[in-house]
Parts: structure tokens; C-alpha cells; sequence
């Protein structure tokens, strides 16, 4: 087994067209790996494979039948799934009072229940394998309250639990489960958060930006790719023994 190599292996990524997908996938194909490039719009998957290649796979996680077939898909063009990367998700805000059951039930579909369901179609295949590796990609509101984003803190706290869960139910194995949990980090879904700052309190699109990077202690946000060499040094075959662990790149403010 080649230990800091993932050459030859399969590797899943679900939300792989933006943002912290896209870099995991740049990273675990420069580590050699066969990617399954997951998510909803196609165009965004195909900018990403065209650097990467692997296979692209029109998929909506919130969809568990879908998730059954796109991952039956990956294994007919890659074989079984060796590692996989839980990213998909979604964020929005609103103040509790008004929190809207829709939204709670939207947000834990997407960013819980389907990460849920995706371990769970993959779980056989990830268990066969001599170094298996499943990563989700959780938050710092995995880790802490967040005011008016009850819904998504619940969600991620929620994905932290089954993380940790499934990392203590196969420690035996050669399957290792464990978590990221970022701070703020420069891609479109704080662009997004920054324009919904922006149209609630009427501040200008740079003071809303300035209010969410300094909510990182750092004062500026995080680099995708920076999670991504991360999420890789996860799934090495060297690193059998980080198991169940939450790690926070938010640029100290866990700290
Ligand atoms: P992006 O919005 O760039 O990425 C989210 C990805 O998820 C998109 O590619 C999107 O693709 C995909 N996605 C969303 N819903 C679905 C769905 N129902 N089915 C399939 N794919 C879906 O933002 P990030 O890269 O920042 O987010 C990635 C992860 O990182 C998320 O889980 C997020 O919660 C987490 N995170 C982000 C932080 C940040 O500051 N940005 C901080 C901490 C954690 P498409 O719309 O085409 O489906």
C-alpha cells in the first residue's frame, strides 16, 4: 500500500462544482485518485472535472433514491467507493421567532439526513477496502451556537455527532471517520451569506463582507484549498489512527 499516495483509489465527493468540493477534488487528484464528482448543476461539475477529471454525476443528495443510483453510477465508471467526501450543503439565516419550518426541515435534509444516506450507501464498500476513509465536511457551528442560523448549527452539531459516532462504531476496522470543521471560508456560500447580510440590514455588500471575515479571528477568510489539503491528509493511507477527529481551520477563532 503506497501510505501518502491515494493513486488508484476512488474517491466520492458530493457538492464537488464550488467551493470547498472543487478544492477537495483538485487535491485528492493531485494525490492520485479516481474522482465521482457529485451535486445538483452540471455545468459547475464539468469546470471542475475538466482540471480534475473523473466522472460527473447530476445528483441532489435531498433525493436518497438518487443518491442510491449516482453511487451505483461512480462504482460502474471507478469501482467501489474507498473514500468519501460528505460536502454538500446548504446555509441560510433568519431569526428564530421567525425561523420557518420549511427552512429547518430544508436545511437538516440537506446538510444531516443526506449525509446520512450517503454513508450509508457507501458504508459497505468504504468497510471492504484497506483503508477506507469517509470525511464530512462539518463547521465550526458544529462546535458552538450561532445566532439566527439555529437550523444550520443544528444540523452541522448534528453531523459532528455522527461523525464521531460511526469513528467510534468502526475504530476496529480499517475505516476511518472523522470531521473538518471550518471557520468562514472564500467561496460562493459566504458570497451568498454576504449578499443576505447585505439585503436584511441594508449595509453596503463590503461592510457585510467585512462583518462575516472578521467574524473569523484571523480577520480574513479561510482558503478552500487549505481545507482540501487538509480533508486529504485525512484520507492517507498513513493516517489510520486520526479517527473521530473534529479539526477546525477558522484561523484561531476556536482558539
Ligand atoms: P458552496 O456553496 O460553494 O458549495 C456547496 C456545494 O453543495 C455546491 O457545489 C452545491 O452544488 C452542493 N449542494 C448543495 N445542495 C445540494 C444538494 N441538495 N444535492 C447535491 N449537492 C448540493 O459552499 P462551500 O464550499 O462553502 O460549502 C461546502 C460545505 O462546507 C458545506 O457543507 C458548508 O456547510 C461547509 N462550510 C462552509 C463554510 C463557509 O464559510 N463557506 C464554513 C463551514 C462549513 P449544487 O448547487 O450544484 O447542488
Amino acid at each position: 500500500m503506497q501510505r501518502r499516495s491515494l493513486e488508484g483509489r476512488h474517491a466520492l465527493i458530493t457538492g464537488a462544482g464550488s467551493g470547498i468540493g472543487a478544492a477537495a477534488a483538485a487535491e485528492l487528484a493531485g494525490a492520485g485518485a479516481k474522482l465521482s464528482l457529485l451535486g445538483r448543476r452540471l455545468e459547475p461539475l464539468q469546470a471542475t472535472a475538466q482540471t480534475t477529471g473523473g466522472e460527473v454525476i447530476q445528483c441532489d443528495v435531498t433525493d436518497a433514491d438518487r443518491i442510491a443510483s449516482a453511487f451505483d453510477e461512480a462504482r460502474s465508471a471507478n469501482g467501489p467507493i474507498e473514500i468519501l467526501i460528505v460536502n454538500a450543503g446548504i446555509a441560510e439565516s433568519a431569526p428564530f421567532h421567525k425561523m420557518k419550518r420549511e427552512a429547518w426541515d430544508r436545511i437538516l435534509a440537506t446538510n444531516l439526513t443526506a449525509a446520512f444516506e450517503c454513508a450509508h450507501q457507501a458504508i459497505g464498500d468504504l468497510l471492504k477496502s484497506d483503508s477506507g476513509r469517509l470525511v464530512f465536511v462539518a463547521s465550526v457551528a458544529s462546535l458552538r451556537g450561532v445566532p439566527y442560523a439555529a437550523h444550520y448549527a443544528a444540523s452541522k452539531h448534528g453531523l459532528l455527532g455522527l461523525a464521531r459516532s460511526l469513528a467510534a462504531e468502526y475504530a476496529k476496522t480499517n475505516l476511518t471517520v472523522n470531521a473538518v470543521c471550518p471557520g468562514y471560508v472564500d467561496t460562493p456560500m459566504t458570497d451568498q451569506s454576504v449578499a443576505r447580510v447585505s439585503e436584511i440590514t441594508g449595509r453596503s455588500e463590503g461592510d457585510a463582507r467585512s462583518a462575516i471575515t472578521n467574524m473569523n479571528l484571523s480577520g480574513r477568510l479561510v482558503d478552500p484549498a487549505a481545507i482540501a489539503n487538509i480533508i486529504l491528509m485525512l484520507c492517507l493511507p498513513l493516517n489510520r489512527d486520526i479517527n473521530g477527529a473534529a479539526v477546525t481551520i477558522d484561523g484561531g477563532t476556536s482558539a
